[in-house]
């Protein structure tokens, strides 16, 4: 293989990969099942999947604005209903939910 061709089959692969492993991603993210509120860890953080039906007695310092999709650890892309949660593996929290580790997104 001489060096331009070698050089032509490494960013082939190198783009084939890339396409792969982008579709194989969203293709896991859809597979994910939803959190439920009923869930354990769920229950223990206070999740709910709308922000706007979080306790205000119970939790004070929760405010409308604070949802997953404002918090630092949501994994969802922008425009998606529907988000991976660094404290949920495996599950997808809504947008518009939140939980008591809600951080600011920076
Ligand atoms: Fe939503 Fe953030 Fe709580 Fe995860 S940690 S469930 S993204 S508020």
């Amino acid at each position: 293989m001489n060096p331009s061709s070698r050089r032509r089959f490494v960013l082939h692969a190198v783009a084939t990969t890339g396409l792969l492993g982008a579709g194989h991603a969203r293709v896991l993210a859809a597979d994910l099942p939803k959190v439920e509120e009923s869930d354990a860890q769920a229950t223990a953080l206070g999740y709910r999947h709308d922000t706007a039906m979080v306790d205000a007695k119970k939790y004070p310092k929760h405010s409308a604005e604070q949802r997953c999709g404002t918090c630092q650890l949501f994994q969802g892309k922008a425009g998606e209903d529907w988000g991976g949660c660094a404290l949920f593996g495996g599950k997808l929290v809504a947008e518009k939910g939140w939980c008591t580790a809600w951080v600011k997104k920076a």
